[in-house]
């Protein structure tokens, strides 16, 4: 069977607003032909700085930003080409979750109104069976009988997410985005809500598009990782190779200059050197090459190819990809 998401060369390129002045202007390509899959009850770990594409390759799988190219199917289905009322009608099936629940969640709706709101738009049942199902959700996020009546400004942070976990879980998804869910909370609380997510994957087989910046918390909950550089996939692997053993020099200098060192890499101090260039300016060849401690003359010319490398850990779901002409 096909996998539940594959996306296959997705492009989105933003023209700058201030293009009317120099037509010239370069479009940003902040993604720039991303492939990949994630498969049913599968957690797949989006990563990179800030500005990366990650968050816009999660929102354009869900066409909440339109993509300019490529493909994404969910169940062997393709989405890009669906009406905009064929594409509400999936997205009962793909929902979101996002960083920042407050900013999300109807500050005039109460918790319940708000978890019903799904139930209500696609006609889910009757009224007393809307209400029972939006006790069950809030008691299943671990949010007290009471939330139903409170409005989102009376939650901490912690429980408004969990409130955006139980709206997102309405309509039983089978792929839920998560676009950083747990960045702005404190690290405690964090910890709760990914296990929750993790909890609530052992019990209902639901795939995540996981986007984060936090690695420790990538490490906790995904089965694997793909690793993405200016627009573009570097490497992507299960995640204990990725971790343990990763290949692309990026993704080497990302797990060693994170914050919980990590006891398998080399000890050697890797540092980022400067800024990304620009999205709009993409490098030639290698997109990395500028930033590269092991570049050599034929990065700067020649783009290398994400290819498939032997595993160099007892791998089980996917392959080990990475792109560079020397690992
Ligand atoms: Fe570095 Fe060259 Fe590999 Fe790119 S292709 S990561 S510049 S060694």
């Amino acid at each position: 069977p096909p996998p539940l998401l594959q996306v296959r060369d997705l492009r989105k390129h933003y023209l700058r607003p201030q293009r009317w002045l120099r037509p010239a202007m370069p479009a940003i390509k902040a993604v720039d032909g991303v492939s990949f899959s994630v498969a049913r009850g599968e957690t797949l770990a989006l990563v990179g700085e800030s500005g990366c594409g990650k968050t816009t390759t999660a929102k354009a799988v869900l066409r909440l930003i339109e993509p300019d190219a490529g493909s994404v199917q969910l169940d062997g289905q393709e989405l890009l080409t669906l009406s905009a009322r064929e594409m509400r009608l999936r997205r009962r099936q793909m929902q979101i979750i996002f960083q920042d629940p407050y900013a999300s969640l109807d500050p005039r709706l109460k918790a319940g109104a708000i978890v019903a709101e799904p139930l209500r738009n696609f006609g889910s049942g009757t009224a007393p069976e809307q209400r029972e199902r939006v006790q069950w959700l809030l008691a299943r996020v671990g949010l007290r009988p009471e939330a139903v009546k409170k409005f989102p400004h009376e939650f901490s942070g912690g429980q408004r997410q969990r409130l955006g976990i139980a709206r997102a879980l309405a309509l039983n998804p089978r792929l839920i985005v998560c676009d950083e869910p747990v960045s702005a909370l404190d690290v405690s609380v964090q910890a709760q809500v990914v296990n929750l997510l993790m909890d609530l994957q052992a019990e209902f087989g639901i795939a995540y598009l996981f986007v984060a910046h936090d690695l420790a918390v990538v490490r906790h909950i995904s089965h694997r990782v793909a690793v993405m550089y200016l627009g573009q996939i570097v490497e992507i692997a299960d995640r204990d190779p990725l971790f343990t053993a990763p290949l692309h020099p990026y993704t080497e200098i990302l797990l060693a200059s994170a914050p919980v060192p990590n006891p398998h890499l080399r000890t050697r101090r890797l540092l980022l050197q400067g800024d990304p260039p620009s999205p709009a300016n993409p490098p030639a060849g290698c997109r990395f090459h500028t930033r590269c401690p092991i570049a050599q003359p034929i990065c700067a010319t020649t783009v290398p190819a994400l290819g498939t490398r032997p595993a160099t850990t007892q791998a089980t779901r996917g392959e080990h990809q990475v792109a560079c002409h020397f690992r």
